[in-house]
């Protein structure tokens, strides 16, 4: 099967593979979605499906070209990426250097995990330049050319300018995959000659099954990882490396001091935020948590003992049940809507202290019924 390597996406699949079947590919397509939901991953299998030799059909022994391709040594893939240009302090750029090689590694040995090594990297003209170059020649293997650029948004206004003059005049039998997850900050001249194809984020048992199966963990944190990573493989693969147990931990805590007087409140979300370093994320993960306990305490609620399989926090058994049993009125519902709108507000940077102020408080009295 095609794109058997590629995390959900189904829809994206479908589209593809009729595209392959009736040889109707569009010279120009836009990747766009959120980080690690496989648009590299899908660009790399589209290559292969286009230089297989055997059209696509050697996914279990893959072919000398799918091999190329996966390592990104196949002659006639350009796979074009920010980083800094090349500069003449030899020490650094041999640092630079070694940085970009690093890069293409991670691209090969996972494309969901491409490494990003730098704060602000473009796309330099010099790239595109050496690309429409190459691309004025026939193809090495007669297989035809592709071209992926992740990122694209990362393109110097000189290189979106030389994209588009790719784009204006397609060379025969040659492939643009452009990729980005800011797409906005696109030239709209650039995203209106594109197919656009858009990345959906990954469903949280997608996510949950890959890491399974990758990773040697166990249940519940695969679990809560998955649905913590906002459909990104990328993000939950991150996750793993975090201590979600000490997380889980701090989220309760969290809850407990919605009871506690307001003073304690102002100083603990002062410690909080301290000891998050104000890394957003990090809080935000902290009421993510939360929130799944609280929809599990809904579900446990409704479902009582015999549903202990919907649970995410199957391991919080106990304490739901003593939670559900002190607060038999407590309106979970509610204090869910109140911890998603927390987190809303978060993307909206709404004072980060006082949204945890006020959500301690609505807690408290959605709870206490
Ligand atoms: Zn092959």
């Amino acid at each position: 099967m095609v794109f058997e390597n590629i995390l959900g996406q189904q829809r994206v699949k479908n589209f593809f593979e009729k595209a392959l079947k009736s040889q109707r590919l569009s010279h120009a397509y836009l990747f766009v979605g959120d980080r690690g939901v496989g648009k590299e991953a899908m660009a790399l299998e589209l290559a292969k499906a286009l230089f297989c030799e055997k059209s696509g059909a050697c996914s279990a022994e893959p072919c000398p070209n799918c091999m190329r391709v996966s390592k990104l040594s196949y002659p006639d893939l350009h796979f074009i990426f920010p980083a800094p240009a090349i500069i003449k302090d030899k020490a650094k750029e041999k640092v630079n250097e070694a940085k970009r090689v690093q890069i293409l590694e991670s691209v090969a040995a996972n494309p969901y995990l491409r490494a990003e090594l730098w704060a602000n990297p473009m796309i330099s003209i010099d790239k595109i330049r050496e690309l429409r170059r190459q691309s004025s020649y026939k193809s090495f293997e007669g297989r035809g050319r592709i071209a992926i650029i992740v990122d694209a948004e990362r393109m110097s206004e000189e290189a979106a300018n030389s994209v588009l003059k790719i784009l204006e005049e397609p060379p025969e039998k040659m492939y643009l995959l452009m990729i980005s997850s800011r797409p906005n900050l696109l030239l709209p001249t650039i995203s209106s000659r594109c197919q656009i194809i858009k990345f959906e984020p990954l469903k949280a048992t997608e996510i949950e099954q890959a890491i399974i199966e990758n990773y040697n963990i166990e249940q519940e944190k695969s679990r809560l990882t998955s649905r913590l990573a906002s459909g990104s493989y990328r993000r939950a693969v991150e996750l793993l490396d975090d201590n979600i147990q000490e997380m889980q931990n701090q989220s309760l805590e969290f809850f407990r001091k919605s009871v506690q007087s307001e003073f304690t409140q102002i100083l603990y979300v002062d410690e909080l935020l301290k000891a998050c370093q104000r890394d957003l994320k990090k809080v935000k993960d902290l009421l993510s948590l939360l929130l799944i306990w609280f929809r599990d305490a809904l579900v446990f609620r409704e479902t009582g003992e015999s549903n202990q399989e919907l649970l995410i926090y199957a391991e919080a058994f106990e304490t739901l049940n003593n939670f559900t049993q002190k607060f038999p009125n407590a309106d979970l519902q509610s204090a869910v809507i109140a911890i998603e709108e927390s987190l809303e507000q978060m993307n909206r940077n709404v004072q980060i202290n006082l949204i945890l102020i006020v959500l301690l408080n609505k807690l408290r009295t959605f709870v206490r019924r």
